[in-house]
């Protein structure tokens, strides 16, 4: 018979439990014994919900503590070597050493989970790899669902995709030779799942979605030959793109049901409905685990029905990938806009849209007239909350011009300029926006919000916190100044917050990593900036300072990516409107005479395609975008940007052809190397590679910053050299701070004194 199924459920908790309780756990203020009962709690309301919403089974297995790919390392015994734990007595608290580091011990490397804002920790392999027992973790779940009397469906990352995802920690790659390892890891997993009666195991494959070498692939049919004799029915998961091309291998390996994904494979259900094994079930994945809308059901039903014309039974209806990457329950915002929330689904939500699918597909569309209504109503609202003034987006969009998107004059013009109006010595010192988020701080933002604090005293302290901000930096005798960014909550959230098109949640948490939750904003219609939104903070920071302080604005990349967005228009669409409110503000905070604006995109690199062929496009738009917020300026103007990660290799030409006059990146944990790239690319423009790794409570001496300095000045011309942080420092605390940017300015001029 036909099942209705999740691919897997948030952890976190309708009210972040689980973070809260992790923090608390690490702090020392909550015992193992009270963490564990929490995460039995969670799961057990995860499982009922999932029951109440009439979908066949419970997932088990999707809880994880922390991050779910080092969970199945903990329970298939693969953790890594070098912290010396016994992976079948692994003790929570080393567990999450693992994560976290433990004393002199660094932790595991974390990065992000395919093409989502979800970091996970990266499998460590080397060629003593042996499978050995690991934790009982996941069969204790399952024997909980079944004891409060659940179906389950035991979900665990998949053999190709966690070893593809792993990195060699020296020498040359060799994965694919620890195969046979980890494939006995598995089979002895699998083997005990089928022992304890779990209806189904879904293996999760999404590395097929990316482009993945030959050698890969072949290697896939002799793994499952391996795992599925001894396994329970085996449902093999892709999602994040489409498969269609690897359909004939898919269709023979002999697992028991294939996952797609219809949402990002929308198309791909043709190059498997002809000739799918009669012996195999068929699982689509109609409902979005990306995004936040509501489903249009009867265009789900469509898909559905023709699929069961050939399938029958073996059809079953899911989610297109895990739901961890939404929030919980749009019930919980009852203050959104104009009818916003309807068209809302959260993870709650979609529960009752896969079992409406469901329904509607064995007792046909009449049984769930209701579900269709609702359904059909988020559309119309959505379209027309859509139409609002896109009229006026449309045309102001259509007159971009190319010269819109670029600077009056070459860089090599405009860098004179600059350096004529703003008269900084060589080596110039900054830092890259944000200074401590103090208690104090977040208690006035959080009195203000509330309504306990009124405007006019909210701006005064947050003045304060800026005249503060400033009188330190000039103390510290740095060269480009910044506000400090007292007033933002979040880089993404404070321009949501102002932006029309864009909706707040109050409490649409999504995990980050570990007890880390981000909570997007919603963009739902067409984004146009209401009156400046930077002006009165920066301006004012200037007024104090004899120094240039640097304008501070979020890309509209990172804009794009790290929200949620509307599906009627394109994504690059949606980029170039929010580049154009920005540009809106970069031309104020110029006339505002601010010489120094940074336009951030950190999460520039985050938005390819997963696919190499979708790059291009990507890039096309993606600089496109960027360009038009920034070339507004005159050449006088100098523009930043910045980026906190170390693997620039494949995007330089695109970060290039950005033209940003400066750009800050992360450097300092990888001592530079990545600037030879930059060299070897013939990087035109100035460079600050962050010297001060702002991760680290740790304060980097002098002469460690003095020696990266000449690292960095043996690649790239002193002339081009800026000497800054890694990163923002709102998560360090004044007196580190304080430290780390006094030697960093005494670092800068003993540089200058010996090159200059
Ligand atoms: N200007 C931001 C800050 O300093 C940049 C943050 C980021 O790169 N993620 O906090
Ligand atoms: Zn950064």
């Amino acid at each position: 018979m036909t099942k209705a199924h999740v691919l897997g459920f948030p952890r976190i908790g309708a009210r972040r439990e689980l973070k809260f309780a992790l923090e608390q756990f690490w702090r020392g203020a909550l015992d193992e014994a009270a963490l564990a009962a929490l995460g039995r709690e969670l799961r057990r309301r995860h499982w009922n919900l999932q029951r109440t919403a009439d979908l066949d089974y419970a997932t088990v297995g999707d809880f994880a503590w922390y991050d779910h790919v080092l969970w199945a390392l903990a329970c298939l015994g693969l953790i890594p070597r070098r912290f010396g734990f016994a992976p079948d007595r692994l003790t929570l608290a080393q567990y999450f050493s693992l994560a976290r580091g433990d004393g002199g011990v660094p932790a595991m490397e974390l990065t992000k989970w395919f093409d989502t804002n979800y970091h996970y920790l990266v499998p460590e392999w080397d060629d003593a790899i042996r499978a050995a027992p690991g934790v009982e973790w996941l069969f204790e779940e399952v024997r909980e669902a079944q004891a409060d009397g659940h179906a389950v469906k035991a979900a665990i990352v998949g053999p190709l995709t966690l070893l593809h995802l792993g990195k060699y920690r020296s020498g040359s790659d060799r994965r694919l030779d620890l195969l046979p390892e980890i494939v006995a890891a598995y089979a002895r997993l699998l083997a005990r799942l089928k022992a304890l009666g779990v209806a189904w195991v879904q293996m999760d494959e999404p590395a097929l979605c990316t482009d993945l070498a030959r050698a890969w692939l072949d290697a896939l049919p002799s793994v499952y030959d391996a795992l599925a004799p001894t396994a329970p029915p085996i449902l093999l998961a892709t999602y994040f793109g489409p498969v269609a091309e690897h359909a004939p291998l898919l269709k023979s390996l002999p697992v028991a049901g294939l996952h797609l994904d219809l949402v990002r494979g929308r198309g791909q259900l043709d190059a498997f409905l002809p000739d799918y094994p009669q012996s195999k079930v068929l699982s689509l994945g109609m409902i979005d685990g990306r995004n936040v809308w509501r489903a249009d059901l009867a265009a789900a039903l469509d898909v559905l029905e023709r699929a069961r014309d050939r399938l029958g039974a073996r059809l079953w209806v899911g989610s297109s990938c895990s739901l961890l990457h939404v929030p919980m329950d749009s019930a919980q915002e009852p203050s959104l806009e104009g009818g916003l929330a309807d068209c809302l689904a959260f993870a709650v939500q979609k529960l009752d849209e896969i079992a409406a699918l469901k329904r509607g597909l064995l007792q046909g569309r009449g049984a769930i007239a209701q579900a269709l209504a609702a359904s059909r109503k988020a559309q119309e609202t959505l379209r027309s909350l859509a139409r609002r003034g896109s009229a006026q987006a449309r045309q102001r969009l259509a007159a971009v011009t190319d010269a819109d998107c670029s600077r009056g004059s070459p860089f090599g013009v405009r860098i004179g300029r600059q350096r004529e109006r703003l008269r900084l010595p060589p080596l110039p010192t900054t830092t890259i926006g944000s200074f401590p988020q103090t208690a104090e701080i977040r208690r006035s933002r959080a009195a203000w919000r509330r309504g306990a604090l009124d405007d006019a005293r909210y701006a005064a302290t947050m003045r304060g916190e800026i005249a503060l901000a400033v009188k330190r930096q000039l103390e510290l005798g740095l060269d480009v100044l910044v506000h400090g960014e007292p007033e933002r909550n979040d880089m993404v959230e404070y321009f949501a917050e102002q932006l029309e098109g864009f909706a707040v949640t109050e409490n649409g948490w999504v995990q980050s990593y570990g007890s880390r939750c981000v909570k997007p904003p919603i963009i739902y219609g067409d984004i146009r900036r209401r009156k400046a939104m930077t002006v009165q903070w920066i301006g004012y920071a200037q007024e104090l300072s004899p120094k240039p302080v640097k304008g501070m604005l979020t890309g509209p990349l990172t804009m794009l990516q790290w929200s949620f967005v509307r599906e009627d228009a394109p994504r690059e669409a949606i980029a170039f409107e929010i580049a154009l409110a920005l540009r809106e503000e970069v031309l104020d905070l110029e006339r505002a005479g601010i010489a120094v604006i940074q336009i951030d995109e950190p999460a520039f690199r985050e938005g390819l395609p997963l696919r190499k062929s979708g790059w291009p496009h990507y890039f096309e738009w993606a600089v496109r975008a960027f360009r038009l917020a920034a070339s507004g300026v005159a050449d006088e103007t100098q523009i930043h940007t910045h980026m906190c990660y170390s693997e620039f290799n494949d995007i330089l030409p695109a970060i290039a052809a950005l033209d940003a006059d400066v750009i800050t990146i992360e450097a300092s944990r990888s001592g530079m190397e990545l600037l030879e790239a930059f060299a070897a690319f013939r990087y035109a423009n100035d460079i600050g590679p962050g010297i001060y790794d702002v991760h680290s409570p740790r304060v980097p001496g002098v002469e460690e910053m003095v020696r990266l300095l000449e690292r960095a000045a043996r690649v790239v011309p002193v002339e081009r050299l800026w000497v800054n942080p890694d990163c923002g420092l709102k998560t360090r605390d004044w007196s580190e701070v304080e430290a780390a940017l006094a030697n960093m300015v005494s670092a800068a001029r003993s540089m200058r004194s010996r090159t200059g």
